[in-house]
Protein backbone atom coordinates (compact mmCIF):
# COMPACT_ATOMS: atom_id res chain seq x y z
CA UNK A 1 0.00 0.00 0.00
CA UNK A 2 1.35 3.10 -1.30
CA UNK A 3 1.04 6.26 1.52
CA UNK A 4 1.72 9.79 0.21
CA UNK A 5 -0.59 11.65 2.97
CA UNK A 6 0.87 15.11 4.02
CA UNK A 7 0.74 16.29 7.35
CA UNK A 8 -2.91 17.99 6.51
CA UNK A 9 -4.85 19.00 3.37
CA UNK A 10 -3.41 23.01 3.39
CA UNK A 11 -0.31 24.92 3.84
CA UNK A 12 -1.77 28.58 5.62
CA UNK A 13 1.19 30.43 7.35
CA UNK A 14 4.06 28.92 7.03
CA UNK A 15 2.64 25.55 8.29
CA UNK A 16 -0.06 22.62 7.72
CA UNK A 17 -3.77 23.22 8.49
CA UNK A 18 -6.44 20.82 8.61
CA UNK A 19 -10.20 21.69 8.67
CA UNK A 20 -12.03 17.76 8.81
CA UNK A 21 -15.12 19.48 7.98
CA UNK A 22 -14.35 19.93 4.57
CA UNK A 23 -15.38 17.57 1.81
CA UNK A 24 -13.27 14.46 1.60
CA UNK A 25 -11.02 14.47 -1.25
CA UNK A 26 -9.53 10.88 -2.10
CA UNK A 27 -6.21 10.80 -3.67
CA UNK A 28 -5.89 8.02 -6.40
CA UNK A 29 -2.58 6.40 -7.83
CA UNK A 30 -3.98 6.18 -11.38
CA UNK A 31 -1.68 2.99 -11.80
CA UNK A 32 -3.51 0.89 -9.42
CA UNK A 33 -6.29 2.61 -8.07
CA UNK A 34 -5.05 2.82 -4.77
CA UNK A 35 -5.95 5.83 -2.33
CA UNK A 36 -2.47 7.27 -1.52
CA UNK A 37 -3.98 10.09 0.50
CA UNK A 38 -7.31 11.73 1.73
CA UNK A 39 -7.10 15.32 2.42
CA UNK A 40 -10.34 17.62 2.88
CA UNK A 41 -11.51 20.56 0.75
CA UNK A 42 -11.00 24.22 2.25
CA UNK A 43 -14.04 24.99 3.98
CA UNK A 44 -14.74 29.38 4.09
CA UNK A 45 -12.86 29.53 6.89
CA UNK A 46 -9.23 27.86 5.90
CA UNK A 47 -9.92 30.62 2.41
CA UNK A 48 -10.14 33.47 5.20
CA UNK A 49 -7.22 32.16 7.04
CA UNK A 50 -5.29 31.67 3.69
CA UNK A 51 -5.99 35.06 2.74
CA UNK A 52 -5.48 37.11 5.85
CA UNK A 53 -1.89 35.56 6.12
CA UNK A 54 -1.09 36.55 2.33
CA UNK A 55 -2.51 40.25 2.74
CA UNK A 56 -0.09 40.37 6.17
CA UNK A 57 3.23 38.55 4.37
CA UNK A 58 2.06 40.33 0.50
CA UNK A 59 3.41 43.49 2.87
CA UNK A 60 6.33 42.23 4.88
CA UNK A 61 7.90 41.08 1.20
CA UNK A 62 7.16 43.82 -1.12
CA UNK A 63 9.41 45.86 1.85
CA UNK A 64 12.30 43.83 1.20
CA UNK A 65 14.95 45.08 -1.26
CA UNK A 66 14.10 43.10 -4.26
CA UNK A 67 17.58 41.21 -4.36
CA UNK A 68 16.34 39.72 -1.03
CA UNK A 69 13.59 38.25 -3.04
CA UNK A 70 15.22 36.85 -5.61
CA UNK A 71 17.92 34.75 -3.30
CA UNK A 72 14.82 33.44 -1.73
CA UNK A 73 13.14 31.98 -5.04
CA UNK A 74 16.94 31.14 -5.87
CA UNK A 75 17.36 29.12 -2.63
CA UNK A 76 14.03 27.30 -3.20
CA UNK A 77 15.16 26.55 -6.61
CA UNK A 78 18.30 24.85 -5.60
CA UNK A 79 16.50 23.22 -2.61
CA UNK A 80 14.00 21.99 -5.05
CA UNK A 81 17.04 19.87 -7.70
CA UNK A 82 18.69 18.41 -4.56
CA UNK A 83 15.14 16.85 -4.17
CA UNK A 84 14.11 16.10 -7.53
CA UNK A 85 13.97 12.46 -7.27
CA UNK A 86 11.76 12.45 -4.37
CA UNK A 87 9.38 15.20 -5.40
CA UNK A 88 9.07 13.53 -9.06
CA UNK A 89 8.21 10.40 -7.44
CA UNK A 90 5.22 11.76 -5.81
CA UNK A 91 4.39 13.71 -8.73
CA UNK A 92 4.33 10.35 -10.38
CA UNK A 93 1.57 9.14 -7.53
CA UNK A 94 -0.58 11.77 -7.59
CA UNK A 95 -0.50 12.32 -11.56
CA UNK A 96 0.16 8.87 -12.84
CA UNK A 97 2.54 10.26 -15.41
CA UNK A 98 5.62 8.27 -15.88
CA UNK A 99 8.83 8.76 -13.76
CA UNK A 100 11.09 8.99 -17.01
CA UNK A 101 8.90 12.49 -17.53
CA UNK A 102 8.34 13.54 -14.03
CA UNK A 103 12.34 13.37 -13.37
CA UNK A 104 13.17 15.79 -16.51
CA UNK A 105 10.23 17.84 -16.55
CA UNK A 106 7.98 19.02 -13.98
CA UNK A 107 9.44 20.00 -10.49
CA UNK A 108 13.20 20.73 -12.65
CA UNK A 109 10.90 22.95 -14.95
CA UNK A 110 9.30 24.42 -11.77
CA UNK A 111 12.97 25.30 -10.59
CA UNK A 112 13.83 26.96 -13.74
CA UNK A 113 11.01 29.17 -12.95
CA UNK A 114 12.13 30.34 -9.93
CA UNK A 115 15.74 30.28 -10.71
CA UNK A 116 14.87 32.36 -13.43
CA UNK A 117 12.23 35.15 -11.94
CA UNK A 118 14.53 35.00 -8.91
CA UNK A 119 17.22 36.23 -11.28
CA UNK A 120 15.29 39.31 -12.67
CA UNK A 121 14.05 40.14 -9.56
CA UNK A 122 15.95 43.08 -8.79
CA UNK A 123 15.68 44.03 -12.23
CA UNK A 124 12.18 45.20 -12.11
CA UNK A 125 12.14 48.63 -12.10
CA UNK A 126 10.39 51.66 -13.67
CA UNK A 127 11.51 54.11 -16.23
CA UNK A 128 12.52 58.18 -16.12
CA UNK A 129 10.30 59.74 -19.04
CA UNK A 130 12.12 63.45 -19.30
CA UNK A 131 9.88 66.01 -19.78
CA UNK A 132 11.74 69.55 -20.09
CA UNK A 133 12.83 70.56 -16.22
CA UNK A 134 9.63 68.24 -15.21
CA UNK A 135 9.90 64.69 -15.30
CA UNK A 136 8.03 61.72 -14.62
CA UNK A 137 9.19 58.57 -13.02
CA UNK A 138 7.38 55.15 -13.12
CA UNK A 139 7.59 52.42 -10.50
CA UNK A 140 6.74 48.93 -10.99
CA UNK A 141 4.53 48.18 -8.24
CA UNK A 142 3.03 44.40 -7.20
CA UNK A 143 -0.87 43.77 -7.38
CA UNK A 144 -0.71 42.21 -3.93
CA UNK A 145 -2.76 38.98 -3.29
CA UNK A 146 -2.47 36.70 -6.28
CA UNK A 147 -4.88 33.53 -6.56
CA UNK A 148 -3.44 30.55 -8.54
CA UNK A 149 -5.68 27.45 -9.67
CA UNK A 150 -4.05 24.71 -11.32
CA UNK A 151 -5.06 22.11 -13.52
CA UNK A 152 -3.87 18.41 -13.27
CA UNK A 153 -1.76 17.49 -15.75
CA UNK A 154 1.17 19.42 -14.38
CA UNK A 155 0.46 20.67 -10.88
CA UNK A 156 4.38 21.40 -9.70
CA UNK A 157 5.55 23.25 -12.91
CA UNK A 158 1.91 25.20 -12.75
CA UNK A 159 2.90 25.93 -9.14
CA UNK A 160 5.53 26.81 -9.69
CA UNK A 161 5.26 29.08 -12.91
CA UNK A 162 2.42 31.03 -11.13
CA UNK A 163 4.52 31.63 -7.87
CA UNK A 164 7.86 32.37 -9.04
CA UNK A 165 6.44 35.57 -11.45
CA UNK A 166 4.03 36.67 -8.62
CA UNK A 167 6.88 36.13 -5.60
CA UNK A 168 9.37 37.89 -7.81
CA UNK A 169 7.11 41.24 -8.29
CA UNK A 170 6.26 41.25 -4.41
CA UNK A 171 2.84 39.60 -4.16
CA UNK A 172 1.60 36.94 -2.34
CA UNK A 173 -0.25 34.14 -3.33
CA UNK A 174 -2.87 31.32 -2.69
CA UNK A 175 -2.71 28.72 -4.73
CA UNK A 176 -5.67 25.84 -5.48
CA UNK A 177 -4.51 23.03 -7.15
CA UNK A 178 -6.93 21.12 -8.66
CA UNK A 179 -8.87 18.25 -6.49
CA UNK A 180 -7.35 15.69 -8.64
CA UNK A 181 -3.85 16.20 -8.12
CA UNK A 182 -3.32 18.04 -4.47
CA UNK A 183 0.01 17.00 -3.39
CA UNK A 184 2.64 18.93 -5.50
CA UNK A 185 2.14 22.17 -4.55
CA UNK A 186 1.69 21.57 -0.90
CA UNK A 187 5.99 20.54 -1.05
CA UNK A 188 6.14 23.81 -2.88
CA UNK A 189 4.80 25.55 -0.07
CA UNK A 190 7.48 23.25 2.68
CA UNK A 191 10.43 24.45 0.20
CA UNK A 192 9.64 28.29 0.29
CA UNK A 193 9.38 28.24 3.85
CA UNK A 194 12.75 26.40 3.96
CA UNK A 195 14.48 28.88 1.72
CA UNK A 196 13.54 31.41 3.55
CA UNK A 197 10.23 32.83 2.30
CA UNK A 198 7.93 34.51 4.97
CA UNK A 199 5.09 32.67 6.52
CA UNK A 200 1.98 33.67 4.72
CA UNK A 201 3.54 34.40 1.48
CA UNK A 202 2.92 31.24 -0.84
CA UNK A 203 -0.39 29.18 0.58
CA UNK A 204 -1.82 26.29 -0.55
CA UNK A 205 -5.39 25.43 -0.15
CA UNK A 206 -7.33 22.20 -1.51
CA UNK A 207 -10.63 21.74 -3.14
CA UNK A 208 -12.65 21.75 -5.72
CA UNK A 209 -14.20 24.11 -8.16
CA UNK A 210 -16.08 26.55 -5.04
CA UNK A 211 -13.20 26.95 -3.53
CA UNK A 212 -11.58 28.59 -6.49
CA UNK A 213 -15.04 30.29 -6.61
CA UNK A 214 -14.68 31.37 -3.54
CA UNK A 215 -11.40 32.42 -3.52
CA UNK A 216 -11.78 34.95 -6.93
CA UNK A 217 -14.89 36.46 -5.19
CA UNK A 218 -12.87 38.05 -2.37
CA UNK A 219 -12.27 41.38 -2.31
CA UNK A 220 -8.74 40.97 -0.81
CA UNK A 221 -7.66 39.66 -4.02
CA UNK A 222 -5.73 41.41 -6.36
CA UNK A 223 -4.84 39.01 -9.39
CA UNK A 224 -6.24 35.30 -11.05
CA UNK A 225 -3.96 33.23 -13.05
CA UNK A 226 -6.23 30.24 -14.05
CA UNK A 227 -4.83 27.34 -15.67
CA UNK A 228 -7.44 25.18 -16.77
CA UNK A 229 -10.06 24.53 -19.75
CA UNK A 230 -11.97 26.87 -21.44
CA UNK A 231 -15.29 26.51 -19.96
CA UNK A 232 -13.96 27.25 -16.62
CA UNK A 233 -12.08 29.98 -18.01
CA UNK A 234 -15.17 31.62 -18.90
CA UNK A 235 -16.31 31.35 -15.37
CA UNK A 236 -13.41 32.50 -13.89
CA UNK A 237 -12.73 35.42 -15.98
CA UNK A 238 -16.38 36.64 -15.61
CA UNK A 239 -15.90 36.16 -11.80
CA UNK A 240 -12.60 38.42 -11.46
CA UNK A 241 -14.27 40.81 -13.95
CA UNK A 242 -16.81 41.17 -11.05
CA UNK A 243 -14.17 42.78 -8.77
CA UNK A 244 -11.87 44.45 -11.98
CA UNK A 245 -9.29 41.61 -10.93
CA UNK A 246 -6.45 41.09 -13.58
CA UNK A 247 -6.18 37.80 -14.92
CA UNK A 248 -3.71 35.38 -16.51
CA UNK A 249 -5.98 32.64 -18.25
CA UNK A 250 -3.52 29.68 -19.88
CA UNK A 251 -6.90 27.40 -21.36
CA UNK A 252 -7.21 24.54 -23.82
CA UNK A 253 -6.23 24.10 -27.24
CA UNK A 254 -6.54 22.17 -30.18
CA UNK A 255 -3.19 23.13 -31.93
CA UNK A 256 -2.26 22.41 -35.57
CA UNK A 257 0.94 20.26 -36.29
CA UNK A 258 1.55 21.05 -40.33
CA UNK A 259 4.37 18.80 -41.88
CA UNK A 260 4.64 19.74 -45.44
CA UNK A 261 6.55 17.63 -48.45
CA UNK A 262 9.97 18.84 -47.95
CA UNK A 263 9.95 17.89 -44.39
CA UNK A 264 12.41 15.75 -42.37
CA UNK A 265 10.35 12.93 -41.99
CA UNK A 266 11.97 11.26 -38.96
CA UNK A 267 12.02 14.41 -37.23
CA UNK A 268 8.30 15.49 -38.28
CA UNK A 269 7.45 11.77 -36.75
CA UNK A 270 9.48 12.05 -33.55
CA UNK A 271 7.72 15.48 -33.20
CA UNK A 272 4.41 14.52 -33.76
CA UNK A 273 5.18 11.40 -31.00
CA UNK A 274 6.39 14.19 -28.76
CA UNK A 275 3.01 16.43 -29.38
CA UNK A 276 0.50 13.64 -28.81
CA UNK A 277 1.57 11.19 -26.77
CA UNK A 278 4.21 12.29 -23.72
CA UNK A 279 2.35 13.07 -20.53
CA UNK A 280 -0.23 10.30 -21.84
CA UNK A 281 -1.46 13.41 -24.17
CA UNK A 282 -2.65 15.20 -21.24
CA UNK A 283 -0.88 18.77 -22.49
CA UNK A 284 -2.94 21.75 -23.64
CA UNK A 285 -0.30 22.97 -26.21
CA UNK A 286 -0.72 19.21 -27.61
CA UNK A 287 -0.43 19.38 -31.98
CA UNK A 288 -3.45 16.99 -31.77
CA UNK A 289 -4.35 18.14 -35.57
CA UNK A 290 -1.61 16.60 -37.35
CA UNK A 291 -1.47 18.02 -41.06
CA UNK A 292 0.49 16.52 -43.74
CA UNK A 293 0.89 16.98 -46.86
CA UNK A 294 -0.68 14.85 -49.65
CA UNK A 295 2.30 13.85 -51.39
CA UNK A 296 4.36 12.17 -48.09
CA UNK A 297 0.90 11.67 -45.96
CA UNK A 298 0.98 7.56 -46.32
CA UNK A 299 4.55 7.03 -45.53
CA UNK A 300 4.41 9.78 -42.70
CA UNK A 301 1.89 7.55 -41.30
CA UNK A 302 3.27 4.29 -41.74
CA UNK A 303 6.23 5.30 -40.02
CA UNK A 304 4.14 6.67 -37.49
CA UNK A 305 2.56 3.97 -36.59
CA UNK A 306 5.59 2.07 -36.37
CA UNK A 307 7.47 3.92 -34.29
CA UNK A 308 3.94 4.51 -31.83
CA UNK A 309 3.70 1.07 -31.58
CA UNK A 310 7.02 0.78 -29.78
CA UNK A 311 5.71 2.78 -26.64
CA UNK A 312 6.20 1.43 -23.60
CA UNK A 313 2.61 1.24 -22.01
CA UNK A 314 3.36 0.64 -18.28
CA UNK A 315 3.87 0.95 -14.16
CA UNK A 316 4.18 4.68 -14.83
CA UNK A 317 7.39 4.08 -11.30
CA UNK A 318 8.46 1.89 -13.67
CA UNK A 319 11.85 4.18 -15.31
CA UNK A 320 11.08 1.90 -18.92
CA UNK A 321 7.50 2.98 -18.72
CA UNK A 322 6.93 5.57 -21.80
CA UNK A 323 2.76 5.81 -21.31
CA UNK A 324 1.42 5.81 -18.33
CA UNK A 325 -2.52 5.09 -16.98
CA UNK A 326 -4.64 8.96 -17.55
CA UNK A 327 -4.93 10.97 -14.91
CA UNK A 328 -8.18 9.31 -13.46
CA UNK A 329 -11.17 6.60 -14.69
CA UNK A 330 -13.17 9.11 -15.70
CA UNK A 331 -10.79 11.07 -18.05
CA UNK A 332 -10.21 7.80 -19.16
CA UNK A 333 -14.09 6.99 -20.14
CA UNK A 334 -14.22 10.48 -21.73
CA UNK A 335 -11.13 9.71 -24.25
CA UNK A 336 -12.44 6.56 -25.35
CA UNK A 337 -15.89 8.02 -25.65
CA UNK A 338 -14.05 10.35 -28.58
CA UNK A 339 -11.62 7.31 -29.71
CA UNK A 340 -16.02 5.58 -30.36
CA UNK A 341 -17.00 8.91 -31.74
CA UNK A 342 -13.92 9.12 -34.34
CA UNK A 343 -14.88 5.61 -35.73
CA UNK A 344 -18.19 6.30 -35.76
CA UNK A 345 -18.11 9.52 -38.05
CA UNK A 346 -15.64 7.60 -40.24
CA UNK A 347 -12.33 8.64 -39.17
CA UNK A 348 -9.71 5.58 -40.02
CA UNK A 349 -8.34 3.83 -36.63
CA UNK A 350 -4.87 3.14 -37.57
CA UNK A 351 -3.18 2.49 -34.39
CA UNK A 352 -4.42 1.62 -30.60
CA UNK A 353 -7.66 2.70 -29.81
CA UNK A 354 -8.54 0.84 -26.62
CA UNK A 355 -7.08 -0.58 -23.57
CA UNK A 356 -4.56 -2.38 -22.99
CA UNK A 357 -4.84 -6.07 -22.07
CA UNK A 358 -3.24 -7.56 -18.87
CA UNK A 359 -3.23 -8.13 -15.64
CA UNK A 360 -0.47 -5.32 -15.53
CA UNK A 361 -2.99 -2.89 -16.75
CA UNK A 362 -5.86 -4.29 -14.88
CA UNK A 363 -6.54 -1.87 -12.14
CA UNK A 364 -5.06 1.32 -13.78
CA UNK A 365 -6.79 3.82 -16.37
CA UNK A 366 -4.72 3.34 -19.16
CA UNK A 367 -5.28 3.83 -22.65
CA UNK A 368 -3.40 3.07 -26.00
CA UNK A 369 -1.50 5.02 -27.69
CA UNK A 370 -4.32 5.67 -30.39
CA UNK A 371 -3.69 7.13 -34.11
CA UNK A 372 -6.53 7.75 -36.62
CA UNK A 373 -5.94 8.60 -40.42
CA UNK A 374 -8.13 10.13 -42.51
CA UNK A 375 -9.80 12.41 -40.17
CA UNK A 376 -11.96 15.22 -41.65
CA UNK A 377 -11.66 18.80 -40.25
CA UNK A 378 -15.86 18.81 -39.47
CA UNK A 379 -15.12 15.24 -37.39
CA UNK A 380 -15.62 16.03 -33.37
CA UNK A 381 -12.23 14.17 -32.86
CA UNK A 382 -10.36 17.06 -34.94
CA UNK A 383 -12.75 20.08 -33.40
CA UNK A 384 -12.79 19.37 -29.52
CA UNK A 385 -10.12 19.34 -27.27
CA UNK A 386 -9.38 15.14 -26.02
CA UNK A 387 -6.58 15.26 -24.12
CA UNK A 388 -5.46 12.24 -24.07
CA UNK A 389 -3.17 10.13 -26.48
CA UNK A 390 -5.36 10.49 -29.33
CA UNK A 391 -3.55 11.54 -32.66
CA UNK A 392 -5.61 12.25 -35.91
CA UNK A 393 -4.33 13.23 -39.08
CA UNK A 394 -5.50 15.18 -41.50
CA UNK A 395 -4.47 15.60 -45.15
CA UNK A 396 -3.33 18.57 -46.86
CA UNK A 397 -2.94 19.83 -50.56
CA UNK A 398 -1.22 23.46 -50.69
CA UNK A 399 -0.12 26.27 -48.09
CA UNK A 400 -3.16 28.36 -48.44
CA UNK A 401 -5.31 25.80 -47.85
CA UNK A 402 -3.78 24.75 -44.56
CA UNK A 403 -3.11 27.58 -43.17
CA UNK A 404 -7.16 28.67 -43.32
CA UNK A 405 -7.91 25.17 -41.97
CA UNK A 406 -5.27 25.10 -39.12
CA UNK A 407 -6.77 28.49 -38.34
CA UNK A 408 -11.12 27.28 -38.19
CA UNK A 409 -10.85 26.88 -34.58
CA UNK A 410 -11.70 28.72 -31.69
CA UNK A 411 -8.72 28.12 -30.04
CA UNK A 412 -4.87 29.46 -30.60
CA UNK A 413 -2.97 28.33 -28.32
CA UNK A 414 0.14 26.99 -30.06
CA UNK A 415 1.03 25.72 -33.80
CA UNK A 416 3.67 23.84 -34.83
CA UNK A 417 5.60 23.54 -38.82
CA UNK A 418 8.19 21.28 -40.58
CA UNK A 419 9.00 22.48 -43.67
CA UNK A 420 13.95 22.48 -44.69
CA UNK A 421 11.85 25.41 -46.74
CA UNK A 422 12.93 28.51 -44.39
CA UNK A 423 10.62 31.42 -46.37
CA UNK A 424 8.00 29.35 -46.04
CA UNK A 425 8.25 28.58 -42.21
CA UNK A 426 8.45 31.99 -41.44
CA UNK A 427 5.46 32.68 -44.18
CA UNK A 428 3.16 30.40 -42.59
CA UNK A 429 3.88 31.10 -38.75
CA UNK A 430 3.34 34.23 -39.32
CA UNK A 431 -0.36 33.83 -40.14
CA UNK A 432 -0.64 31.21 -38.06
CA UNK A 433 -3.19 32.16 -35.42
CA UNK A 434 -1.40 30.94 -31.80
CA UNK A 435 0.16 32.16 -29.11
CA UNK A 436 3.48 29.87 -29.20
CA UNK A 437 4.65 28.75 -32.77
CA UNK A 438 7.85 26.23 -33.25
CA UNK A 439 9.47 25.55 -36.69
CA UNK A 440 10.72 22.27 -37.17
CA UNK A 441 10.31 21.38 -33.64
CA UNK A 442 7.60 20.59 -31.08
CA UNK A 443 6.06 21.42 -27.29
CA UNK A 444 9.36 23.21 -26.42
CA UNK A 445 8.96 25.72 -23.53
CA UNK A 446 11.77 27.06 -22.17
CA UNK A 447 11.34 29.73 -18.83
CA UNK A 448 12.79 32.08 -21.13
CA UNK A 449 10.20 32.35 -23.90
CA UNK A 450 6.54 33.78 -23.12
CA UNK A 451 3.91 30.96 -22.83
CA UNK A 452 -0.09 31.27 -23.59
CA UNK A 453 -2.65 32.03 -26.42
CA UNK A 454 -5.04 34.29 -28.46
CA UNK A 455 -8.57 33.35 -29.33
CA UNK A 456 -10.38 31.32 -27.06
CA UNK A 457 -7.07 30.06 -25.15
CA UNK A 458 -6.36 32.43 -23.15
CA UNK A 459 -5.36 35.61 -21.87
CA UNK A 460 -1.81 37.01 -21.15
CA UNK A 461 1.69 35.43 -21.02
CA UNK A 462 3.47 32.84 -18.43
CA UNK A 463 7.15 32.56 -18.32
CA UNK A 464 9.67 35.33 -19.60
CA UNK A 465 9.66 38.93 -18.86
CA UNK A 466 6.77 39.34 -20.01
CA UNK A 467 5.06 37.25 -17.35
CA UNK A 468 6.20 40.38 -14.99
CA UNK A 469 3.80 42.52 -17.01
CA UNK A 470 0.74 40.07 -15.88
CA UNK A 471 1.99 40.16 -12.16
CA UNK A 472 2.51 43.98 -11.67
CA UNK A 473 1.70 47.65 -12.14
CA UNK A 474 3.15 50.64 -13.03
CA UNK A 475 2.69 53.93 -10.98
CA UNK A 476 2.92 56.85 -12.74
CA UNK A 477 4.90 60.26 -10.75
CA UNK A 478 4.97 63.76 -12.34
CA UNK A 479 7.66 65.95 -10.91
CA UNK A 480 7.27 69.43 -11.51
CA UNK A 481 10.34 71.14 -10.74
CA UNK A 482 9.20 75.05 -11.52
CA UNK A 483 5.86 76.80 -10.06
CA UNK A 484 2.56 75.77 -10.47
CA UNK A 485 0.43 78.00 -12.81
CA UNK A 486 -3.49 78.52 -12.25
CA UNK A 487 -5.58 80.48 -14.42
CA UNK A 488 -7.38 82.87 -11.22
P1 LIG B 1 -10.67 22.56 -15.33
O1 LIG B 1 -10.98 23.77 -16.12
O2 LIG B 1 -11.71 21.56 -15.11
O3 LIG B 1 -10.12 22.98 -13.89
C1 LIG B 1 -9.04 23.87 -13.72
C2 LIG B 1 -9.02 24.35 -12.28
O4 LIG B 1 -10.08 25.28 -12.05
C3 LIG B 1 -9.22 23.23 -11.25
O5 LIG B 1 -8.41 23.49 -10.12
C4 LIG B 1 -10.69 23.35 -10.94
O6 LIG B 1 -11.06 22.77 -9.74
C5 LIG B 1 -10.87 24.85 -10.94
N1 LIG B 1 -12.24 25.31 -11.12
C6 LIG B 1 -13.28 24.66 -11.71
N2 LIG B 1 -14.39 25.44 -11.71
C7 LIG B 1 -14.04 26.60 -11.13
C8 LIG B 1 -14.74 27.82 -10.85
N3 LIG B 1 -16.02 28.00 -11.18
N4 LIG B 1 -14.07 28.83 -10.25
C9 LIG B 1 -12.77 28.68 -9.92
N5 LIG B 1 -12.06 27.56 -10.15
C10 LIG B 1 -12.68 26.53 -10.75
O7 LIG B 1 -9.39 21.93 -16.06
P2 LIG B 1 -8.69 20.54 -15.79
O8 LIG B 1 -8.16 20.48 -14.41
O9 LIG B 1 -9.61 19.47 -16.28
O10 LIG B 1 -7.44 20.63 -16.77
C11 LIG B 1 -7.51 20.37 -18.12
C12 LIG B 1 -7.64 21.65 -18.92
O11 LIG B 1 -6.59 22.53 -18.60
C13 LIG B 1 -7.55 21.41 -20.40
O12 LIG B 1 -8.52 22.15 -21.10
C14 LIG B 1 -6.17 21.94 -20.76
O13 LIG B 1 -6.04 22.34 -22.07
C15 LIG B 1 -6.00 23.06 -19.79
N6 LIG B 1 -4.60 23.34 -19.59
C16 LIG B 1 -4.07 24.49 -20.10
C17 LIG B 1 -2.73 24.75 -19.99
C18 LIG B 1 -2.15 26.03 -20.51
O14 LIG B 1 -1.09 26.40 -20.05
N7 LIG B 1 -2.77 26.72 -21.42
C19 LIG B 1 -1.82 23.80 -19.35
C20 LIG B 1 -2.48 22.65 -18.81
C21 LIG B 1 -3.82 22.42 -18.96
P3 LIG B 1 -11.59 21.26 -9.81
O15 LIG B 1 -10.43 20.45 -10.25
O16 LIG B 1 -12.02 20.95 -8.46
O17 LIG B 1 -12.71 21.25 -10.82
Amino acid sequence: MRNAQPQASHFIDGQYVEDLAGSEINCVYAATGETIAVLHSATPGIIDKALSAAVRAQKQWAALRPVERGQVLRRAADIIRARNQELSELETLDTGKPIQETLVADALSGAEALEYFGGIAAGITGQTVPLGEDFVYTMREPLGVCVGIGAWNYPTQIACWKAAPALACGNAMVFKPSEMTPLGALKLAEILIEAGAPAGLFNVVQGYGDVGAGLIADKRVDKVSLTGSVPTGRKVYAAAAEGMRHVTMELGGKSPLIIFEDADIENAVSAAINANFYSTGQICSNGTRVFVQRDIRAKFVARLVERSRQAVVGDPLDPETQIGPMVTAAQREKVLAYIETGKAEGAQLVLGGGVPQGDRYAQGNYIDPTIFDGVTDEMTIAREEIFGPVLSVLEFGDEDEVIARANATEFGLAAGVFTRDIKRAHRVVARLEAGTCWINTYNLTPVEAPFGGVKMSGVGRENSRAAIEHYSQLKSVYVAMGDVEAPF
